[in-house]
């Protein structure tokens, strides 16, 4: 069972103390470097051998939100410390903007075996509210405009604030995706109007590097059917509106 885990931005203050979104509650998802390090630390001791991937024997998988600059200038070079691969999820209407990745940092990053899918256009606090036609060119021309920088088709996405409804689903299979990442923290992954759609468990900065470790083990030993899951009870001015669908997702391994 694949675990697969949603950050944002890691944040290594020498480098590029701001990355990514600022205000509205995008603070929470920012880990430091030293969280970081501490979490890949603890899964590689958890899981010898194994490497972050989408393939079925893979414990977990990571994954990277928004298209923060330090995907490129912090996480990147984490990862390449021990040969990992990740998937980087990009707001294309921000690349190059202050804070967020440049397009030869995408590139870098294609080059050296990660993977790059669209985080729409825009980022859209409720993508799936707004008219279907402008859902779709959120995904398509985002898409469109990533294949055309990498010289590579783009297949895989992720949702903005996590929500993803019927019409999410069905925009982003029409604009040519296949895969579809959401931040409904679970393990079950399943096929609905033409996308294969996986959830993902948020990592927040307040996280203990732990946690990470606990949900991969647990959910490669018992399996999906075994798993509870409990809602975290999290104040709702915790989280602001750039991620209203998140605060509905923030749930913690019972204890
Ligand atoms: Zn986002």
């Amino acid at each position: 069972m694949t675990v697969v885990f949603m950050h944002h931005d890691v944040i290594d203050a020498s480098k590029s103390p701001k990355s990514g979104f600022y205000g509205a509650g995008a603070e929470v998802y920012k880990v430091t470097l030293a969280r970081f390090r501490e979490q890949i630390a603890g899964l590689a001791a958890a899981f010898p051998g194994k490497v972050p991937a989408l393939e079925a024997d893979a414990p977990f998988a990571l994954t990277f939100d928004d298209g923060g600059l330090s995907a490129t200038e912090v996480v990147a070079e984490a990862l390449a410390e021990r040969g990992w691969k990740a998937h980087f999820f990009v707001t294309t209407g921000l690349l190059g903007m202050p804070g967020f990745v440049s397009v030869s940092g995408l590139r870098t990053l294609v080059a050296h075996g990660h993977t790059v899918g669209t985080h729409t256009v825009t980022h859209p606090h409720r993508l799936q509210a707004l008219p279907y036609p402008h859902i779709v060119r959120e995904w398509q021309d985002s898409r469109a405009r990533l294949a055309d920088l990498l010289g590579r088709p783009v297949v895989c996405g992720s949702v903005p604030g996590g929500y993803c409804n019927r019409a999410v689903r069905r925009a982003a299979a029409q604009a040519g995706l296949s895969l579809l990442f959401t931040s409904e923290p679970t393990i079950r992954r399943y096929e609905s109007d033409g996308v294969t759609v996986w959830g993902r468990f948020a990592v927040l900065g307040r996280d203990p590097a732990e946690s990470a470790v606990r949900i991969a083990q647990r959910a490669s030993a018992r399996g999906v059917r075994a798993l509870r899951w409990q809602a975290l009870g999290v104040a709702k001015n915790a989280l602001g509106p750039a991620y209203p669908a998140l605060r509905e997702g923030l749930l913690r391994l019972r204890a």
